[in-house]
């Protein structure tokens, strides 16, 4: 089998089992194992790879809702590019409403790409269909060109809490990186744990229309995922080891700010989105450069210097009297 079609093959059994693979753990293993037997299938045609698939997890002694919910895996195979396609455009709409609305939306058009790759991308031990999607915001080959949104599959992870992931990856990729003011880099904490967070929180308001098929799995996953790339443990290697402690430093700073504006607006009924939801995605707009965005982040962190921990408070006190909302002095606090 070649990676391009196992991840199809996986994809359409992922989303066949979405209502199962929670009520059914004890099964986990057992597809598990076969996902991660793909590449040993001598069969190069999906659907009989896909038959072949079906057969060995018929004979492997699933529970009996399992055995029901095989049955219609042949059918979402052709649907496989169509429900990427529709979460993808739902992902869009929202994302593209949302700047629009609280702040601005600079991009002409964004794409979406799909590919596949045979080995883990995460050196993370997963749990059982886990970690066997990822997504990146590839550099535009030239300046005024589409963005582009790129999900990568690793068929031998691809179960259903990885599926489930896509509405997440999506969401992060399109809030986070697609419409950022400053250039993409992984050092980046603001780009990469401040808005994440916000990323996540959007996704989980957005999750029915995403992921309409299973919401709650769609939020469970996103939310495993979110930690996983958080998680740092001794013998992790680079660039995670690195990478992970910056998307901590953001992540933590976004949760300070998050704490401190429910505290300025608590005589306040809770608004939706959230405050911190709508400072974000005005801050990714006016912040152009990397070393100001890791400089806002030390900044925000730094609990030792409380002259400017009172100034961002003053800033935060301002930016939500204020009806214009910009960011801006938020963003370069003293
Ligand atoms: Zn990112």
């Amino acid at each position: 089998m070649y990676p391009v079609d196992a991840w199809r093959v996986h994809a359409a059994l992922a989303h066949q089992l979405l209502d199962t693979w929670p009520v059914c753990p004890k099964d986990h293993q057992i597809v598990q194992s076969e996902l991660e037997d793909w590449s040993l299938r001598a069969e190069n045609n999906a659907d009989k790879y896909l038959r072949l698939l079906i057969g060995r997890l018929r004979s492997a002694g699933v529970q009996q809702r399992v055995l029901d919910a095989l049955d219609g895996v042949q059918d979402q195979l052709e649907h496989v590019d169509e429900y990427l396609r529709s979460m993808f455009e739902a992902a869009l709409g929202l994302t593209r409403d949302c700047y629009q609305r609280w702040a601005d939306w600079s991009v002409a058009g964004v794409d979406l790409k799909l590919g596949a790759v045979t080995n883990p991308v995460y050196p993370d031990l997963a749990g059982f269909g886990e970690l066997g999607v990822v997504a990146c915001v590839p550099p535009r080959e030239e300046p005024g060109a589409p963005a582009i949104v790129k999900l990568t599959f690793i068929p031998g992870l691809l179960g259903p809490p990885s599926w489930a992931s896509v509405p997440y990856l999506l969401c992060h990729e399109l809030i986070c990186h697609v419409n950022q003011a400053g250039p993409m880099s992984s050092e980046d904490p603001f780009g990469e744990g401040w808005m994440d967070l916000v990323a996540l929180q959007l996704h989980n308001h957005w999750a029915g229309k995403i992921f309409p098929w299973a919401p709650a799995l769609a939020r469970s996953a996103g939310a495993r995922l979110s930690d996983d790339v958080l998680r740092r443990w001794r013998g992790l290697p680079e660039p995670h080891m690195t990478t992970r402690a910056v998307r901590s430093r953001g992540r933590e700073a976004a949760r300070w700010v998050e704490d401190e504006l429910k505290q300025l607006t608590r005589t306040n009924r809770r608004s939706v989105p959230s405050e911190l939801i709508r400072l974000s995605l005005q801050l990714n707009r006016a912040s152009p450069t990397l070393a100001g965005r890791i400089e806002f982040i030390s900044k925000v962190n730094d609990r030792s210097n409380l002259r400017r921990q009172a100034g961002l408070l003053v800033q935060l006190r301002r930016w939500l009297e204020d009806t214009e909302k910009a960011a801006d002095k938020v963003l370069s606090f003293t």
